[in-house]
């Protein structure tokens, strides 16, 4: 899903209303749409919610998706929203505050008598805090420190990451985001009633409207709002401005994504984790004077990725090994999209990753017609018994409708997947029916709306028809040209580059190799895996075992693609030199897994690119690519995790399996559907790989198996190895 317009508002808790003259401290509301950005002053919240309303209602009213952002929380640390309304929902909580907030046309309100009552619904003094000297109440300290004794955490979890956030609670003087929050969330629950479930609240809902509304945290990017910012530009206007053309140039599948993150208890600063993208985003929307001839115009780049962090690899290091499916979920939750996307012609899109739900513009099929050859009538017309109509002069066929109405108690000749004429609802069969010419006859009755087909019964105009992150296969592309559309919105290909390394690998047979050589058999098998699974291969060739040639050539690798696989020197022996070298500069991250064959898998990120360091010997290298890289380099070109689907046949073989570890045998079915495995296990055997089908995949536990066991047999196909 992609969004049209993007609303950035800066809030204000303000007593009474700003200056007529544009000043700081009052309410801006910034907005990005077709590739401009305005930034509008407003005095009073009064003002700024009808102005917000007013352009939902006309960006709705024309089908334009609108997100909007709020620069004060949605939602208070855990514990607070049970105590006010009984439930931890932050929605619930925002009818339950929006009750008790009264905020006039001219600012005036009765935040501090609000929060003194909320103080009350807690032990001890707190949690808010501050006010004006005149504000006499003891339930409401105007100092923080006098609090004791509420039971509430000081900050929510995301803002744990945030040190310049202020805390919600702190009610007066200097960004004093508690009274923004109090009444913000008090406008906003009217604007959430007033448009129903056109309006979404992320991350709290999760459903698809025409209006979404999220927490935004300017700050979040404050150096680059500051170097964009225009000569004597108000603060706050430069970061509404800024902040939309940035989250107006992300990729739309980013900002969609970064929607549904967070905490559906103490809500989420949208973009958190993901600065550097935005940033990048907003240098994209706003250029430098000469850097490019269209200075003073938005671009709507999506060329720019979002960073991975450079821990995303983390794992608790210990002696102890990690099941193949802990290390599969914990990549899972590191990795992100990391493609750009464009829109390509329908018929030149198989194989690419769908970016945007496409939706049918027209019904199909558009129009009722008839699904087989014969003799179409109103069904009213007839009964029971023979029935004999007579015949109309010509005939509706696919392509040639027939123009005139058919009178009730007349027929019509009718050919597949030809319009309904006017009059006809029913179609007899052709091999039903006797006829002279002038007469039809064939025997009643016939139900109603025999061998007919309705307009929409397909997919009906308006409908989702192919969901956003679906890999676009023959069937897809056949679905989008029957609803007319002639080009799709995909993610650019995933770059994935492929290093081989070791002294002893002579990069290509074109060249001879000595007794003590051998020819890399890794990277052609890798490249061709990535060509497979619709990422665009980027070869980096073979380096030796020499730390500054690795170093140079991941970065190299680093420029020219999104992921890196190498393979060789990843385990740490002393001829390790792909770990040593990405140990060396902080981000390796090496996973002991419970796995054969395979060894420590090394990842890492390299400026910003993962690394997978695959094990040297090939069929290890081959299993950990099926195992790990394949969903992984799923999740990064947009298609989402993938699960190879597995089959459960009886074993053709006989094996003592120990527990501890995940075993995957080189297999193929023999000719009754059992699954037999090679020979030989050794993880040098490359004829082993070409001899298989499949793998079977051997539980974590003890196995003892005999044939006729039922095993779990995965077919190379499934991991998409074809
Ligand atoms: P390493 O992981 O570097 O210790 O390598 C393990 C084994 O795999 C060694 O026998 C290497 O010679 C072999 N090997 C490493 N890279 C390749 C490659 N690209 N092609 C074929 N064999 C390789
Ligand atoms: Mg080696």
């Amino acid at each position: 899903m992609s969004f049209d317009t993007i609303v950035v508002v800066d809030w204000s808790g303000a007593q009474s209303p700003s200056p007529p003259k544009p000043s700081k401290d009052a309410i801006w509301i910034g907005v990005a749409r077709n590739g401009t950005v305005e930034a509008s002053y407003h005095r009073t919240r009064a003002d700024a919610t009808e102005s917000l309303a007013a352009l939902f209602e006309t960006e709705r009213a024309a089908g334009r998706r609108v997100i909007a952002g709020f620069d004060f929380p949605f939602a208070y640390p855990k514990g607070f929203a049970e105590a006010v309304c009984g439930a931890s929902d932050p929605l619930t909580l925002w009818a339950a505050l929006a009750k008790r907030i009264e905020d006039a046309p001219d600012n005036a309100n009765n935040r501090f008598e609000v929060a003194a009552a909320l103080n009350d619904l807690f032990p001890g003094v707190g949690p808010f805090w501050g006010c004006p000297v005149s504000f006499d109440d003891p339930r409401l300290p105007p100092k923080g420190t006098a609090r004791h004794g509420h039971g509430l955490p000081e900050r929510r979890g995301c803002e744990s990451h945030l040190k310049t956030t202020q805390p919600c609670w702190k009610l007066y003087t200097t960004g004093s985001v508690g009274s923004q929050a109090l009444l913000g969330i008090a406008r906003l629950h009217t604007l959430r009633s007033r448009f129903g479930t056109d309006l979404a609240v992320r991350p709290f809902e999760r459903h698809e409207a025409p209006i979404t509304l999220v927490e935004l945290f300017p700050s979040l990017i404050a150096p680059t709002v500051a170097a964009l910012s225009e000569e004597n530009e108000i603060k706050d206007r430069a970061q509404v401005r800024v902040l939309a053309g940035a989250l107006a140039a992300l990729n739309p599948a980013w900002l969609d994504a970064m929607t549904r993150e967070g905490d559906p208890v103490e809500g989420w600063i949208l973009g958190l984790g993901h600065e550097e993208a935005i940033a990048l985003a907003a240098h994209a929307a706003f250029p430098a004077e000469g850097t490019d001839a269209t200075t003073s115009h938005m671009t709507n780049s999506d060329l720019l990725p979002p960073r991975l962090r450079d821990d995303c690899f983390a794992m608790p290091q210990g002696v102890a090994w990690v099941p193949v499916d802990e290390a599969l979920a914990k990549l899972r939750a590191a990795l992100y999209p990391v493609t750009g996307t464009e829109r390509i012609p329908t018929a030149k899109a198989a194989g690419r990753v769908l970016a945007a739900e496409v939706t049918a513009q027209r019904s199909n099929p558009p129009m009722p017609n008839s699904a087989v050859d014969g003799y179409g009538f109103a069904h009213a017309a007839t009964g029971e018994g023979v029935q004999r109509l007579p015949l109309l002069a010509g005939r509706a066929a696919a392509g040639q409708p027939y123009p005139h109405a058919v009178p009730p108690g007349h027929a019509i000749r009718i050919l597949t997947g030809a319009i309904l004429p006017e009059g006809v609802d029913t179609v007899v069969l052709e091999e039903d029916t006797a006829t002279d010419g002038t007469t039809v006859a064939f025997d009643g009755p016939i139900k109603p709306r025999a061998n007919t087909r309705k307009a929409g019964e397909d997919v009906a105009a308006g409908e989702s028809a192919i969901p956003r992150g679906k890999r676009l296969r023959a069937p897809e592309l056949a679905l989008a040209s029957a609803l007319g559309i002639a080009e799709l919105p995909v993610h650019r290909p995933l770059r994935v580059g492929v290093l081989s390394t070791g002294d002893e690998i002579v990069a290509t047979p074109d060249d001879p190799a000595a007794p003590h050589q051998i020819w890399d058999a890794n990277r052609p098998m890798l490249l061709a895996l990535a060509q497979g699974w619709h990422c665009e291969p980027v070869d980096l060739g073979h380096v030796g075992d020499d730390a500054s040639e690795i170093e140079e050539r991941l970065n190299t690798g680093a420029e020219s693609a999104d992921v890196i696989l190498t393979s060789g020197g990843a385990s740490a022996g002393d001829e390790d030199h792909v770990s040593a070298l990405l140990r060396s500069r902080g981000t390796l991250s090496s996973w002991r897994i419970a796995l054969k064959p395979g060894r420590p898998l090394a990842l890492a990120m390299w400026n910003h690119v993962p690394v997978f360091g695959l094990p040297g010997n090939p069929v290890a290298a081959l299993v950990c690519a099926l195992v790990f890289a394949r969903p992984a380099l799923s999740l990064m070109s947009g298609a989402g995790w993938t699960t190879p689907q597995g089959f459960t046949v009886p074993a053709a073989f006989a094996k003592r399996k120990k527990p501890g570890r995940r075993e995957y045998l080189r297999a193929r079915l023999t000719d009754e559907g059992h699954a037999e495995v090679f020979a030989s296990e050794g993880s040098g055997r490359i004829s082993g790989l070409s001899w298989a089908d499949g793998l079977v995949e051997l539980p974590d536990e003890a196995a003892d198996i005999a044939p006729g066991t039922p095993v779990r047999y995965i077919p190379y196909a499934s991991f998409g190895l074809t």
